[in-house]
């Protein structure tokens, strides 16, 4: 059987891991991997998720199944949380699943199963992860004009010509914040244009919604999305915890489904059950019920807020440190766009030799399309930084 198998390519990220943990230099410095960091370099858990842990341990009585969708008050909280009150509950239907790629997952099958085929519009450039999980479920791919190379911003002209261009049958794949790997986001206004545009095609907006809250707060996160939800008759939404909450390895999401009524909304959401049924039958639950503890109780949320806006509030800080000290050392505003950006990641544009020359020369490891993770700048290290990207475009 297996014979017949050649060897599926690597995945680039744990390669440059691979790479990172190899260098012996002490001085090197890891923006590749996508995973917050504090100061000492530590994914930490979150005070307000060690709290609700200790609470479930205490607490769980039982351990037998949810049920298809997941833990229910898990998804009640996540609605409150994402939608809040732009749209009437009775069109929108939600399905715990195993973090925003599970998410991403079921509703790309479910598109499927609702338009065979289909072709899914991603950002250019997009999350490596959106293709693949696209085309393997069986929908094709391709591209709407996103970043601009040049401004380090969106080609925001080009690509609500490209969405006004788009028919019915086709989905749009939005990053509802924090876009990943640019860093370039839309503006509330422009976010209201693409909502515009989206009510006049009739094209279905499919939102990866995986760091709320790492932008510029929850409330403005979720500005596009949920101006979207109140314009548009139908949508789909991937949500993840796993940032937010800095539940990796838990496996934490949601598929959120809007349909155009109540009747079509349970309709969807049978398939959409069926799809979780036939794949991985329930969703894990520690994930969940944490993200419910703390949600649904008004002294964790809150700490929970608050440290969500401290790791906010650090990676904006690690931007502006990180474009003064350039702007300063160069007197060229060549790089202010960093500050700009929001989210964890900004994507820098520069060519591959110079990501190489950074690796070799400095010991700075990004990914090869040149995209940093701002929360791995160690605080002291930034004017080493803004010398070494200074160095490699020189
Ligand atoms: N969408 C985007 C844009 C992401 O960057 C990620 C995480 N890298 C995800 C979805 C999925 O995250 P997870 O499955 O870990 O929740």
């Amino acid at each position: 059987m297996f014979e017949n198998l050649t060897k599926a390519p690597g995945d680039k990220i744990l390669a440059l891991m691979g790479e990172y943990a190899a260098d012996s230099r002490s001085t090197k410095i890891d923006l590749g991997v996508g995973v917050y960091k504090d100061e000492q370099g530590v994914t930490p858990v979150m005070r307000s998720v060690r709290k609700a842990e200790e609470r479930i341990l205490s607490n769980e009585k039982t351990k037998t199944y949810l049920g298809i969708a997941g833990n229910m008050g898990y998804g009640a909280a996540v609605l409150d949380l994402v939608l809040a009150d732009s749209i009437d509950r009775s069109r929108v239907r939600i399905a715990q699943a195993p973090g925003g790629t599970g998410s991403l997952w079921v509703l790309m099958q479910l598109i499927n199963r609702a338009r065979p085929g289909a072709t899914v519009y991603v950002s250019d450039p997009t999350w490596a992860n959106h293709n693949p999980i696209a085309t393997n479920s069986g929908l094709k791919v391709a591209t709407y004009p996103y970043f601009d190379p040049e401004t380090r911003g969106v080609k925001f002209e080009q690509m609500l010509a490209a969405l006004d261009r788009m028919g019915a049958e086709d989905v749009v794949l939005l990053h509802g914040c924090c876009h990943n790997p640019t860093g370039a986001n839309l503006t509330d206004a422009q976010w209201d244009q693409v909502a515009e545009s989206l009510v006049r095609t009739g094209a279905l907006p499919f939102v990866d919604l995986a760091y709320l809250g790492f932008g510029d707060g929850i409330g403005a996160d979720a500005y596009g999305t949920r101006k979207i939800l109140s314009s548009v008759p139908e949508a789909l939404i991937a949500f993840s915890g796993s940032k937010n909450f800095g539940l990796y390895r838990e496996r934490v999401g949601a598929a959120i489904l809007v349909a155009r009524n109540a009747e079509q909304a349970e309709t969807t959401n049978s398939q959409l059950l069926n799809i979780i049924r036939g794949a991985y039958s329930q969703p894990p639950d520690h994930g969940a019920e944490i993200i419910r503890t703390i949600l649904e109780d008004a002294s964790l949320r809150a700490e929970w807020e608050e440290e969500l806006a401290l790791m906010r509030n650090r990676m904006i800080s690690l931007r502006k440190k990180l474009a003064d000290a350039i702007r300063d050392r160069s007197n060229s505003t060549d790089f202010d766009f960093v500050a700009d950006h929001r989210g964890m990641f900004s994507l820098l544009g520069l060519t591959n030799d110079a990501v190489e020359h950074l690796k070799a020369t400095n010991g700075v490891y990004m990914t090869g399309d040149s995209r940093i993770n701002v929360a791995g700048i160690p605080e002291d290290r930034v004017g080493d930084l803004a010398d070494a990207f200074l160095g490699a475009v020189r």
